[in-house]
């Protein structure tokens, strides 16, 4: 088990991220009426007189529609009782749940059940929430902070291994810019980091949650640059998933090719020496580093619709060295475009 994180957003809200085995939700629903809302893949969990709400798997949940029903359900439900929301499922199904408590009433409470190694270890934590406009994904949201994280290990056990690995990335990038020896863990032998019951995967979420809580408490809004940071290796990234139409390459595989783009725009531009490291790091555990023929001109023109994007010039979260990012502006896009091709786009 490990000791419950505290977060203490920068917004002044505070709550506690549980990682255990067989959390009980029963504590966190305090005489309020649950509503569960849940992705389809996944068996509700069982929580007495909980409403029940079932969302398509995956980023099919991040809709307006999904969004809607909520609401409906949400609208049926109030008879002035007080209510909690919870989500349970994996980043996606997270987002929309948290973007309806933000919006119902001006925000109502809710918990993120998360059952996605990604959603535990970036999504649930931080408060971001949205839903995907059909040309560009993210760009519905609101900031609202869950009221507590349970992130129960004993979900992950039906989590198939790229969902794990994928959503490891996010671990490695937590290392790559604030503990080094979290990096390194993904060099030497990564292997039990795989296994859903490993206290080896539970540590690394552990530490994931702590670097991202450290972050959220500096600049919960993003305001200030500094959560910027967790933005590495995800202007490539969200390019990718966009050509791609979000299938074909799951969101931590495109952060993998984009950590590599990152790292190589560094070293052009600030001479940054690890390139390499990252790269073999990303290889030893078997995701992909390189692009496939994508045209390098489509990725460009994706990245204008990326919600981060403030100018015409690219700006990119980079690093001088491995714990040390920083966020750099007015990045021609030519440099990402040879960076792209380098790496296999045509
Ligand atoms: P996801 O929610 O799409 O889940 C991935 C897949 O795993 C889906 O097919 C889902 O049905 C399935 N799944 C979920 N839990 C499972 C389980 N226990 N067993 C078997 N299958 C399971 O994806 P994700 O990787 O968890 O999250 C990605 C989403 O999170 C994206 O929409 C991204 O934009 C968002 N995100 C948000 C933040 C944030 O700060 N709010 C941060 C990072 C990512």
């Amino acid at each position: 088990m490990t000791r419950p994180i505290s977060v203490s957003p920068s917004t002044g809200e505070k709550y506690k991220v549980y990682i255990d085995r067989g959390l009980s939700i029963a504590p966190f629903i305090k005489n309020r009426l649950p509503i569960l809302v849940y992705d389809g893949r996944l068996k509700p969990m069982n929580i007495p007189g909980a409403r029940k709400l079932k969302l398509p798997s995956g980023e099919k949940a991040k809709t307006f529609s999904s969004y809607r029903k909520i609401l409906d359900l949400l609208i049926k439900s109030d008879t002035g009782h007080p209510m909690v929301l919870i989500a349970f499922g994996g980043g996606a199904v997270g987002d929309v749940v948290g973007f309806a408590a933000a919006t119902y009433r001006r925000g109502i409470p809710f918990l993120q059940v998360p059952t996605t190694v990604l959603a535990m270890v970036d999504a649930s934590v931080g408060g971001k929430t949205a839903i995907n406009h059909p040309d560009a994904k993210n760009m519905i949201g609101a900031f609202h902070q869950p009221e507590a994280v349970l992130a129960d290990l004993n979900n992950l056990k039906t989590l198939p291994v790229r969902q794990i690995r994928s959503g490891l990335v996010e671990v490695l990038k937590h290392g790559l810019i604030a503990d080094k020896k979290l990096f390194e863990e993904f060099e030497k032998d990564p292997a039990p980091l795989l296994a859903w019951d490993s206290s080896q995967l539970e540590n690394a979420i552990a530490k994931s949650v702590r670097i991202k809580g450290q972050i959220v408490a500096k600049d919960a809004l993003e305001k200030l640059g500094i959560r910027e940071f967790l933005n590495l290796g995800h202007t490539l990234a969200h390019a990718i998933e966009s050509v791609h139409n979000y299938r074909g390459f799951t969101h931590g595989e495109a952060v993998s090719i984009g950590l590599v783009a990152a790292g190589l725009v560094s070293k052009s531009l600030l001479n940054f020496q690890e390139t390499e490291r990252i790269e073999g790091a990303l290889a030893n555990f078997g995701l992909p580093i390189k692009l496939s023929g994508e045209s390098s001109k489509a990725l460009i023109l994706a990245t204008k619709k990326d919600k981060k994007r403030r100018t015409s010039k690219l700006r990119m979260t980079l690093l001088t060295k491995i714990e040390s990012p920083c966020v750099k502006d007015n990045i021609a896009e030519s440099t990402l475009a040879t960076i792209a091709k380098k790496l296999g786009a045509r």
